[in-house]
């Protein structure tokens, strides 16, 4: 399919247009303060990219359109990261890509499996990117959502490193930084998928999940989430992933085919995450005091060394005069 229209409009012709998977219980829970969750289907996904599409469709505006050329980065050994001249990649997690497929060749149980995985932000229940962020950028809401507002955001990158996903990713030259503290800290803003807030607060589904032809997702109340995971996984037969990983996210998957199987199979890097069974990261004292070390200590310490190496330098040459 040359492009996204005749892609969306070729599956519709053949009656597999949108039907949003919703529990009917979805937005008075959500209107209660209720944590919302979804639940993937991986057996059913065939990795047509309309979620990814449509994802980047209904996120236009709130993409970043950085100003060139760049101040210098600080510290100075934190690279430039810019996607602005690739806005089309979807083969990773980008801040122009908040969702993409891994796809994964299998053979389990006898069968050779071909598996996608829908990827993106999994809205952990107690999220280190939100507990950890310095500046408060990053935040859970009530209803499950975890957003990160550039607005605040600084672009360190803390909440990148302490995501078990490595999730948020990072655009140079946009955000407060460069009108607050170009040379002192900051480096751009974090970007990755809100789970479409502004669509739930109206009443809509994600477009993620309305684009979908295949009704891969459901949405819904994390409980009724849980039991239909389960639900589904005892039919299956399958594996389900989320339910504890990272202590608890609202992002549950079913696959036919075990996660460590997934995740010896899909490829992984930078913006490429992986499916490992990964502990709760604020729940040990021990994970917890490394995240506080990659967190804010490191990006104000870091700010404050730089500000009084600057200030020493102004009182030499002050003294030279
Ligand atoms: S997956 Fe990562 S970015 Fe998303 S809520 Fe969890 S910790 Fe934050
Ligand atoms: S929920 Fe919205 S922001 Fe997140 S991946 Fe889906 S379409 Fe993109
Ligand atoms: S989740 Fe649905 S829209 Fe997205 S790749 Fe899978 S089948 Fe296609």
């Amino acid at each position: 399919m040359p492009t996204k229209l005749s892609r969306r409009n070729f599956l519709k012709s053949l009656g597999l247009g949108a039907t949003a998977a919703v529990m009917p219980s979805t937005f008075a829970a959500a209107a209660r303060g209720e944590e919302l969750a979804t639940l993937l289907d991986l057996s059913k996904c065939v990795g047509c990219e309309n979620c990814v599409y449509a994802c980047k469709e209904v996120n236009q505006d709130k993409f970043p359109e950085p100003e060139k050329p760049f101040p210098t980065m600080y510290p100075s050994r934190v690279p430039v990261q810019d996607w602005s001249d690739k806005r089309e990649v979807k083969d990773r997690l980008t801040p122009y890509n908040w969702l993409y497929i891994q796809t994964a060749y299998v053979d389990y149980g006898g069968q050779s499996w071909e598996i996608h995985v829908p990827r993106r932000c999994l809205h952990c229940q107690n999220p280190p990117c939100a507990n950890l962020c310095p500046w408060g950028a990053a935040r859970k809401q009530d209803n499950g959502i975890v957003r990160i507002d550039e607005a605040i955001c600084l672009g360190g990158s803390k909440c990148n490193k302490v995501c078990p996903w490595h999730i948020p990713q990072r655009q140079t030259g946009v955000g407060l930084y460069l009108d607050l503290l170009p040379s002192l800290a900051g480096n751009g803003v974090m970007y990755k998928c809100d789970r479409c807030f502004d669509r739930i607060a109206e009443g809509k589904v994600p477009a993620c999940i309305e684009a979908c032809p295949f009704d891969v997702q459901t949405i819904g109340p994390r409980s009724e989430i849980v039991a239909e995971a389960h639900r589904l996984a005892e039919k299956m037969p399958g594996f389900i992933y989320g339910e504890h990983e990272n202590g608890g996210t609202n992002t549950l998957y079913v696959s036919p085919v075990p996660f460590d199987r997934l995740n010896a199979a899909v490829q992984q890097g930078a913006g490429q995450p992986d499916l490992e069974p990964h502990p709760d990261m604020l729940s040990s004292e021990t994970n917890l005091a490394k995240a506080m070390l990659i967190a804010p200590v490191a990006g104000l310490a870091a700010g404050a060394l730089h500000a009084v190496r600057l200030v020493q330098n102004e009182t030499k040459e002050d003294t030279d005069d």
